[in-house]
């Protein structure tokens, strides 16, 4: 089984990827794992990577595309399949996974996109708020104070959010992600790969329905 994972940040994409191993036993890749990899192992293509890096230059798509092929042609993959997250962020990426994952005969058999309206996104990215007295970190609708305006650790009733915590931050950053997904999803539509999951549920109810489609596959 071989799968991609897809979501905006705050979307619960982490949750539903641990479980999704757990049951499925695929091989879960996510980008940063497989740069460091490339790069521990000292791989040529590793080291090709480490050397944009080091220079404070984005590692192009080639290269990138490169780290994907070795990663996906190992053993444990052959044997599980995979799951990729994080990978592939533009159409080029997903032009290029499309050769490698034929070249590997390891194709993908569907993308599964946890799709949650931006606005919710938003009240779930936003939410974080800190104890200005003891810096205690609170949630507004994950982890409010026992008592509302007083904080469980110290009793203070000051808080603040950072700066990346912010409605207008969050999304920003936001922004730019709907904006690199968007042609991606259209991409894996016309493949008839995308699975939209709504994942503006309990974690649990989402998984049910990942776990349906992964079935189905
Ligand atoms: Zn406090």
């Amino acid at each position: 089984m071989n799968l991609l994972l897809m979501g905006l940040p705050g979307a619960g994409k982490g949750t539903q990827a641990e479980r999704i191993v757990n049951d499925f036993k695929v091989v879960h890749i996510s980008t940063g794992d497989m740069f460091r990899e490339a790069m521990a192992e000292k791989t040529e293509i590793g080291m090709k990577a480490k050397s944009f890096m080091d220079n404070g230059e984005l590692v192009p798509d080639e290269v990138t595309s490169a780290i994907v092929k070795e990663r996906l042609a190992k053993e444990d993959v052959k044997k599980s399949g995979y799951m990729l997250d994080g990978f592939p962020r533009t159409i080029a990426q997903a032009e290029s996974l499309d050769e490698i994952s034929s070249d590997l005969n390891q194709p993908i058999d569907g993308v599964i996109y946890i799709d949650v309206p931006s606005e919710k996104l938003v009240e779930r990215l936003s939410g974080r708020f800190i104890c200005k007295n003891c810096g205690a970190t609170y949630h507004k609708i994950f982890n409010q104070p026992k008592v509302e305006g007083t904080c469980d650790i110290c009793g203070g009733h000051e808080f603040y959010q950072r700066d990346d915590d912010k409605p207008e931050t969050v999304k920003n950053r936001l922004d730019v992600n709907i904006k690199m997904n968007t042609p991606l999803i259209d991409f894996y539509e016309k493949k008839n790969l995308l699975h939209k999951i709504n994942g503006d549920k309990d974690i649990e109810e989402v998984y049910e329905d990942v776990k349906k489609v992964i079935k189905g596959l």
